[in-house]
């Protein structure tokens, strides 16, 4: 496949997420700190579960910085039981609160200044970096997750995370809703598709083709 077909390809299979689910308006949240902290607890986790951790949260008053970062961690780790690995998470939660809590303008830095500050946090790679970045921050960076991976596998577009996100970036326009909408149809195609293994009903390849 050559450069251009692949920078089609890609525009392509956006057309055809965007015709199959609509809009997602991912990421619902009521402020970005809510996607930081979304962003921790979703990691090797169903979204439903993240709903909950979320809920106990707010129950508890503590959905921003300064309450998160100052909270009991076994309190902590009970509201976000829900999650799996929530001893880890708790304490994540903990450590990026206080980041955020210490450095409240670090959205407003631009887009590689604040992902190499979060990816020097504890805990956080690449994925949940610039989930922050675009949802959070609103700033125009690709997020790679498995099923992306997956993906490109199937159409035949090998890389790591940041191969696989150049291709995207150079291949979409730089438009963070468009950014953000993507990412949430991949996912949703992952779930509903990938995930149940439906490739025969495959709309992105066809025989293992484009
Ligand atoms: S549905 Fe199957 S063939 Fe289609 S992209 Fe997903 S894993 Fe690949």
């Amino acid at each position: 496949m050559t450069a251009k077909q692949k920078k089609t390809g890609l525009v392509e299979v956006y057309n055809k997420l965007l015709g199959q689910f609509g809009h997602k308006h991912w990421w619902p949240a009521d402020t970005p700190f809510e996607v930081v902290a979304g962003a921790i607890l979703t990691q090797q986790t169903k979204w439903e579960n993240v709903e909950k951790a979320i809920k106990n949260l707010k129950e508890e008053e503590l959905m921003d910085a300064e309450p998160l970062s100052e909270a009991n961690l076994e309190k902590l780790e009970e509201l976000v039981r829900c999650t799996g690995f929530y001893r880890q998470k708790a304490r994540r939660l903990k450590d990026i609160s206080m980041f955020f809590f210490k450095n409240p303008d670090i959205l407003e830095k631009p887009a590689d200044e604040l992902r190499d500050a979060l990816l020097s946090l504890n805990g956080v790679g690449e994925e949940t970096a610039d989930s922050i970045v675009l949802y959070a921050a609103d700033k125009p960076r690709f997020v790679i997750d498995a099923y992306t991976r997956r993906i490109c596998r199937c159409m035949g577009l090998e890389g790591g995370y940041p191969e696989l996100q150049s291709l995207f970036e150079d291949s979409i326009p730089e438009d963070v809703p468009m950014y953000k909408e993507f990412h949430a149809l991949i996912v949703e195609y992952g779930k509903q598709f990938c995930g149940k293994k439906r490739c025969t009903e495959c709309i992105i390849v066809k025989n293992g083709k484009m």
